[in-house]
């Protein structure tokens, strides 16, 4: 179902959806984290909404292979819930499922955005040392960049820019974290990880703006979905962004 989409936006519509079943009653994490040196793995389906093929559900003869296969028109969705949108075209058609799409992409932010309020040493802890435990240090891989319209810099859209804001709550804590209960080489393996998978996600992957920064929060949620590590991700990588040592000037 897949053969034509790019890589690349499988990646973004994972982002995007959290790694988690787009269907409002189910939001199953689809995507289990890489374990040692093992990958990654998507149990998810990336689905399209207008069909693939004439004999598909929703299938539109008006629209280019191309365009059926560009992020705009998939959806990330477990396979029972796949079964049951292409069961019942009547219950879900075209215009419903781009709703609940929308709508489950916006529900990840605020449950991230909600998480943020809550979050502890205990959740610092537990992202932290996830991030430590892949990160390397490669040489002179450190760059000192000024905050100065940082946001704009970096083609984010407003809706980023709240997730931001709301994690800048949280910087004095992340500060104490990392000055109380980690030690300085501990801090800088940290950042490094961090500049590390942005270049990579940035240079081997193509994304940019707010994709790029949702595959760096992906990857500072320390491997979960749950969204108190989310959170906490989060707020480490503002404390970083706040600091400009990730992501352009
Ligand atoms: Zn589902």
């Amino acid at each position: 179902m897949s053969g034509k989409i790019s890589v690349k936006d499988q990646k973004i519509l994972c982002l995007k959806s959290g790694n988690r079943c787009a269907m409002p009653e189910c939001h199953k994490e689809l995507v289990i984290p890489k374990t040692g040196n093992d990958p990654a793995s998507i149990i998810g389906i990336i689905a399209h909404i207008k069909g693939e093929n004439p004999t598909s559900a929703r299938y539109d003869p008006e629209m280019t292979a191309k365009e059926r296969n560009y992020y705009d028109n998939l959806i990330f969705v477990c396979s029972d819930c796949h079964k049951m949108v292409d069961d019942q075209p009547n219950t879900y058609p075209v215009e419903k499922l781009h709703k609940i799409k929308e709508e489950h992409e916006h529900w990840i932010i605020e449950s991230t955005k909600e998480e943020v309020i809550n979050i502890s040493f205990a959740e610092l802890s537990v992202v932290t040392k996830y991030l430590a435990s892949g990160a390397y240090i490669p040489s002179d891989f450190y760059r000192l960049i000024p905050p100065k319209d940082k946001i704009r810099r970096n083609s984010l859209s407003s809706e980023i820019e709240k997730l931001i804001t709301m994690g800048m709550i949280q910087v004095r804590q992340v500060k104490d974290f990392i000055d109380k209960c980690l030690d300085i080489e501990f801090g800088e393996h940290l950042k490094q990880g961090f500049v590390v998978e942005y270049e990579r996600l940035k240079n081997e992957e193509g994304l940019e703006g707010d994709d790029l920064f949702n595959g760096v929060l992906d990857f500072a949620s320390g491997g979960s979905n749950d969204f108190k590590n989310r959170a906490a991700g989060l707020t480490i990588l503002v404390y970083l962004f706040e600091k400009c040592e990730v992501f352009e000037k």
